[in-house]
């Protein structure tokens, strides 16, 4: 049906009979009925266009709609729409040589999921039995997942209704020099004392229990925290010399998010897992895999793997990976999102921080980043508290509000927002976003102390 008012409360009159939301008191959410999308925009029934500075649940990163992957959907939708993860079929056999000449290092065989959260659980599982060792360590301010594992080792408020089962999880504290837990001044000292800390954590909880060490290379959901220089590689060292399985989760961080193919390629540090989903073929059909190294590999050489799924590397969603990562490459987006990240998006934001009193610091690279927004930059108080809801979250409210009255959608986390477009935006779009921030980080700013 055309865009209109009557059509958008259809929409949303269905919606809020039978659709069950993500995460949210079914009661107190009011989801905006969308009717189309293209590009970095979207809109709703009633005329009303949105700049999407979300990519999604950031991972549109060619944006909606590309005409050259929903035709590669559409013509293996003709030919071959499904097929047995048992056989090996064009589209799979194409999706994972395309992901494993990306990857760094050895990890040359590629496990496909349906997601994200499924990539980490197979992840850990297999660090499990190649390790033959119980427990797994995970960052506090993390994210991992919505499934039973997955969630278990996310380091955010969303493990907590499912931590009943967390028998062999056990979080430490990652660098995040804004906020020390370590007391340090300095992103050495932060370094530093973070590794000593996470030394310690393998010693007291015994290294011959530990199988895997889990993290985002960038920390996404939980604030866009770059690792300090050494960081990832004194992690590496640490596993190496324990014998530990190296799990990095890129599924947020990857597939160009960062200006690189993968966050690993700015640390030249080499994982002997990672696990990789959203921007791999932008979420048009739901895929996720574990890229594996060559000596996890050989552990299943003879042995069989105890895994999988039905849907393991469907022919479509591996179809629109193939042709997403095709138009990646053709388009220069990796290029793309590491040039206008440092010229346009840190910049403006930067110069955003100087006159907002609200933003207590920006930090990111790519089309990747976030900005803090603070009480008083002084304390460094975040604006609302950690999980805040209701009235106490008021402040953030006011501040997406007024983002979306200026035509931009906003990513909000508790005290944060960040910055991820698709990769593909055009610098006269950024500069729109960035002038919508502005008017937004007003609202912010009426909340200073
Ligand atoms: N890992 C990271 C780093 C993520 O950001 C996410 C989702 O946001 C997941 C895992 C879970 O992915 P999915 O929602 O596809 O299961």
């Amino acid at each position: 049906p055309q865009p209109s008012p009557e059509a958008g409360a259809a929409v949303k009159a269905a919606d809020r009979a039978h659709v069950f939301h993500s995460w949210s008191a079914q009661e107190l959410i009011d989801p905006l009925a969308v009717a189309g999308a293209e590009g970095s925009y979207f809109w709703d029934y009633d005329g009303r266009r949105y700049l999407d500075f979300t990519s999604g649940l950031v991972y549109t990163n060619i944006g909606y709609q590309h005409p050259q992957v929903v035709a590669a959907i559409q013509e293996q939708a003709a030919t071959m729409t499904t097929f047995a993860p048992a056989f090996a079929v064009e589209a799979r056999s194409e999706a994972a040589r395309l992901v494993a000449e990306r990857t760094p290092g050895d990890l040359d065989k590629i496990f496909f999921t349906n997601g994200g959260a499924d990539a980490v659980e197979h992840a850990l599982r297999m660090a499990r039995l190649h390790t033959g060792r119980p427990k797994v360590l995970s960052a506090y301010r993390s994210y991992h997942g919505g499934t039973q594992q997955a969630v278990n080792v996310t380091g955010d408020p969303r493990r907590w209704a499912s931590d009943s089962a967390t028998a062999g999880v056990v979080h430490f504290w990652a660098p995040f020099l804004y906020r020390s837990r370590f007391y340090a001044e300095t992103e050495e000292q932060e370094c530093a004392r973070a590794l000593e800390h996470l030394e310690t954590t393998i010693a007291f909880e015994g290294p011959s229990t530990i199988a895997a060490i889990i993290l985002e290379t960038i920390p996404g959901t939980a604030g866009i925290m770059p690792p300090p220089p050494g960081y990832l590689a004194g992690v590496r060292e640490l596993c190496d010399k324990h014998g530990i399985v190296l799990v990095l989760d890129e599924v947020m961080a990857g597939f160009g998010r960062t200006g690189t193919w993968f966050a690993a390629d700015l640390y030249d540090v080499v994982p002997d897992l990672m696990t990789f989903a959203k921007g791999v073929n932008s979420g048009y059909v739901p895929l996720g895999g574990v890229a594996i190294s060559a000596e996890i590999a050989a552990t299943f050489a003879t042995r069989p793997y105890p895994g999988g799924l039905t849907y393991s590397g469907h022919p479509l969603a591996c179809a629109a990976a193939v042709a997403t990562i095709n138009v990646m490459e053709e388009e220069g987006l990796v290029e793309k999102a590491a040039a206008l990240g440092a010229s346009v998006v840190g910049p403006g934001l930067r110069e955003l921080a100087e006159r907002h009193p609200s933003v207590g610091e920006v930090r990111g690279t790519g089309m990747f980043w976030a900005v803090e927004l603070v009480r008083d930059r002084e304390t460094r108080e975040p604006l609302v508290p950690y999980n805040a809801s209701g009235e106490a979250n008021a402040p953030m409210a006011a501040f997406a509000a007024a983002a979306k009255k200026a035509g931009l959608w906003p990513f909000v986390n508790m005290n944060r927002t960040h910055v991820v477009p698709p990769l593909n935006t055009s610098e006269a779009e950024l500069k729109e976003g960035l002038a919508a921030l502005d008017a937004a980080l007003s609202a912010a700013d009426e909340h200073v102390r």
